[in-house]
């Protein structure tokens, strides 16, 4: 198996640029989701490391060898486009063959190496049967066997469930993880669809117009993001923010918001302008007696073990999730309270998170 690196690669059409300067190493073994959205630059980035579109400039390197110009069929890697692309007039055994007989593998590997994805895979019971009887897992399944028995350096996969209904898509999540672990092959997995990224990744790299903002675990990213982009784009439902009154300077403790005082972790940077905004996740708010702000419920919504409550402020609507025993009823008075040490401030030009005690934990592990 590989590490792929990335050098300064970026990619123009005409005027246009598709992928700003990227560099980024993907780990051996590693499951890496790139996740944005539609037009970023994903599928863009992907083809140029699968060797199908040539970058403008930069380096691509495949286990330290400079990759950059050599084609697809030279780069050992398989791009599993949408899975289901399948012979329909050919059994399993033979859909499964295909890549290697395409390759002329000697026949003994060839049905070895067929027999031994098949039953990774658990469709060992199928070699026979013709693809179009079978259930739609079934066939996803051949058609990542047909990318598997190749054992080739890498994967690359492109949206690879997009066209697939919410619950089956899960189902094909898990499968793929599972089978990852299993094989241990770095992967690259590109989706616009953030519950995926999360389920999935090792690492998840999030783009926006043609720039990779951060890559981290998904947690990482999830708790530290590095933009405003990124703290919006990942959770569902979204961060809330807050505008902020007042100048910030290094080493404060509090933003005043609508008035109101709230503890922040320990700010590292001054903010060069007045403009900061407060960004607090859903499930760093509580529903109190007191509170650093007040609001009305707006409406809620109940899902399960927890509830979403909307809830308008002086500083605007902020959605909080609850435990499903709190008891508040739309149009209640309600007060406020935030976690301090998991608060983000955002800078209100750049849309940077501005580095505080929070990003500092991340740091020392
Ligand atoms: P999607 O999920 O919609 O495919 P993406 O993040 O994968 O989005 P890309 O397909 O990489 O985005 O496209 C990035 C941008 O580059 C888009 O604006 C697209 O229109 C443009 N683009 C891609 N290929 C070409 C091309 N061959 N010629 C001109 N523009 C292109």
């Amino acid at each position: 198996m590989a590490d792929i690196a990335l050098r300064n690669v970026r990619k123009t059409f005409g005027d246009f640029v598709a992928v700003k300067d990227s560099s980024f190493t993907i780990h051996d073994g590693e499951f890496f989701v790139m996740l944005g959205p539609s037009g970023c630059g994903k599928t863009t980035t992907l083809r140029m490391i699968a060797g199908l579109e040539l970058p403008t400039s930069g380096q691509i390197l495949l286990d330290g060898e400079d990759v950059t110009f050599n084609r697809a069929s030279q780069r050992d890697i398989a791009f599993v486009f949408q899975l289901f692309a399948l012979y329909p007039h050919m059994n399993v055994r033979k859909n499964l063959a295909f890549p290697l007989v395409s390759q002329g593998t000697p026949r003994a590997e060839i049905r070895r190496r067929v027999e031994e994805t098949a039953k990774l895979l658990r469709i060992d019971h199928l070699l026979n049967s013709s693809v179009s009887g079978l259930s739609s897992g079934d066939r996803q399944r051949v058609a990542l066997g047909r990318a598997i028995v190749r054992r080739p350096k890498a994967f690359l996969m492109d949206e690879p469930l997009g066209a697939l209904d919410a619950e089956f898509r899960e189902l094909m999540c898990e499968e793929l993880r599972l089978l990852h672990n299993r094989i241990d092959a770095t992967t690259v997995y590109v989706t616009h669809d953030q519950i995926e990224a999360m389920a999935m990744a090792d690492r998840i790299a999030v783009m926006n117009q043609a720039e990779v903002l951060q890559i981290g675990p998904p947690a990482e990213v999830y708790a530290r993001p590095a933009t405003r982009f990124v703290a919006n784009f990942i959770g569902s439902p979204a961060m809330n923010f807050l505008p902020a009154e007042g100048r910030l300077a290094a080493g404060a403790t509090a933003i005043r918001v609508a008035g109101k005082e709230i503890s922040i972790p320990r700010l590292h940077e001054n903010l060069d302008s007045a403009e900061a905004v407060l960004g607090v996740r859903p499930e760093h708010i509580s529903i109190r007696e007191e509170g650093a702000l007040r609001g009305a419920v707006f409406a809620v919504e109940y899902m399960g073990t927890r509830q979403l409550i909307t809830v308008d402020t002086e500083a605007g609507r902020l959605r909080v999730r609850a435990p499903n025993t709190l008891r508040v009823t739309d149009g209640q008075n309600v007060a406020l309270s935030f976690d301090a040490d998991r608060l983000v401030v955002f800078h209100g030009e750049t849309e940077a998170a501005v580095p505080s005690d929070l990003y500092a934990e991340a740091r020392h592990g």
